[in-house]
């Protein structure tokens, strides 16, 4: 058993097979870095809150039986052999589940590489938080620049926080906070948590301008070009990038449209013994890692079932519960199940202090529960 990928897919599902399948199922995990760190974990870093030493939870503390982790690149897959090689050898496996994740298209944003900044990486979190450690006053423009992305409501929970910083500062009053996409609203699945984010932001004097499509930047006159003409000016723009699939996947030609197709409700690729989980997928839903989660548990429980000679019991439905930062120590609960009925649904709960502690457990223990600690 092959697993591409240590991120919450890679790792549930390595974790489950290790307790339901250790003794029938040797498991190799393979990750190009040393460390997994949760995609909110970011936000602390942004916001000084935890240095990067503190958010980083390394693959080498996995202690599980029938599981061995390997630091390698992933080079090339041949889905037809399941056939994989690395950096440092090659792999011929049983069955094989790409859990790649979704990589970053910043060249696909002229300017944006180079006269912009972003919170969606480790990396970027750091240069933004010195960025706005320098930033005094002038217009800061959260800037969506595509679609999908990954957590649907980070970038209104950058946009909430960022209000609390400059409040914090002493100089809320001199910054102006705006934030612009394609979406028509927030989170268009459900117009009760747009209206309540859009709330939120009005509360404290932030601005969504819906419907926008971002193409490049003019990093000489500060402004970002819009696809129909006309721009928006910023001092500085902090965005969303474009994501697609790694291109090593698309190079495998597992990918339609730029995401691995998958049957719904067992997460098989059209190759056999292939799967593809997490955000990878072509699935219409959300992209976080709570659905990555579930559809992990999923696949290691049709794993068994087809071992076993058995049916699987419950199919995935790209059902999760993630949470969304609403600032001053505020945190709101999203229910959501995108394939389960006729249409998705999503819920929102809270805001309050009490989800915020909720938040916290939420991340320990998947922290003890891959990394046993
Ligand atoms: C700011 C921010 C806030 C977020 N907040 C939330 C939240 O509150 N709740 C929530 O559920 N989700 C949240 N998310 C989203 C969540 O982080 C992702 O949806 C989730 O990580 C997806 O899991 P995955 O396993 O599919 O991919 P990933 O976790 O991205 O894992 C993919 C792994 O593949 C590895 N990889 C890629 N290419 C190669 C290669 N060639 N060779 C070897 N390894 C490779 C990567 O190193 C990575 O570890 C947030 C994301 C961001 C950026």
């Amino acid at each position: 058993m092959l697993i591409l990928g240590a991120g919450f897919a890679g790792l549930e599902l390595a974790t489950r097979l290790s307790e339901t399948l250790a003794d029938e199922v040797h498991t190799t995990l393979i990750d190009r870095n040393e460390a997994f760190s949760f995609g909110f974990s970011k936000l602390d870093v942004l916001f000084g809150r935890k240095p990067v030493s503190d958010i980083l939870l390394r693959y080498g503390d996995i202690s599980r039986e029938g599981v061995e982790f390997r630091r390698e690149r992933v080079q090339s897959i041949d889905p037809e052999r399941r056939h994989v090689t690395t950096d440092a050898g090659s792999y011929d496996a049983d069955i094989l589940v790409v859990a790649l994740g979704a990589a970053y298209d910043f060249a696909a944003t002229p300017g944006f590489a180079g006269g912009g900044v972003e919170y969606y990486s480790v990396a970027g979190a750091e240069r933004m938080r010195d960025a706005l450690s320098d930033f005094h006053s002038g217009t800061i423009l959260i800037g969506i620049l595509g679609q999908p992305f990954k957590c649907p409501p980070a970038p209104f929970e950058g946009a909430l926080l960022l209000h609390d910083h400059f409040v914090q500062r002493g100089i809320r009053d001199a910054v102006e906070i705006r934030v612009a996409g394609p979406m028509a609203a927030p989170v268009p699945i459900t117009p009760e948590m747009s209206r309540t984010i859009l709330d939120a932001l009005a509360e404290r004097g932030i601005e969504y301008i819906p419907k926008q499509d971002l193409v490049a930047l003019d990093t000489d006159a500060k402004e970002v070009q819009l696809a129909g003409g006309g721009a928006i000016p910023y001092d500085l723009f902090v965005g969303i990038p474009v994501h697609r699939a790694p291109d090593v996947v698309e190079q495998a030609g597992l990918t339609v449209n730029g995401w691995v197709p998958v049957e719904k409700t067992i997460l098989a690729t059209r190759f056999p013994d292939v799967y593809a989980v997490g955000d990878i997928t072509a699935l219409p839903m959300a992209k976080a890692g709570v659905f990555a989660e579930a559809a992990a548990r999923v696949v290691a429980d049709d794993i068994a079932a087809r071992l076993h000679g058995d049916e699987l019991e419950r199919p995935y439905e790209g059902a999760g519960t993630c949470y969304l930062e609403f600032g001053d120590g505020m945190v709101g609960m999203v229910e959501a199940n995108f394939l389960g009925g006729p249409k998705p649904t999503a819920r929102l709960v809270g805001p309050s202090r009490e989800l915020a502690a909720d938040k916290v457990t939420f991340a320990s223990t998947r922290r003890a529960r891959w990394f046993g600690s």
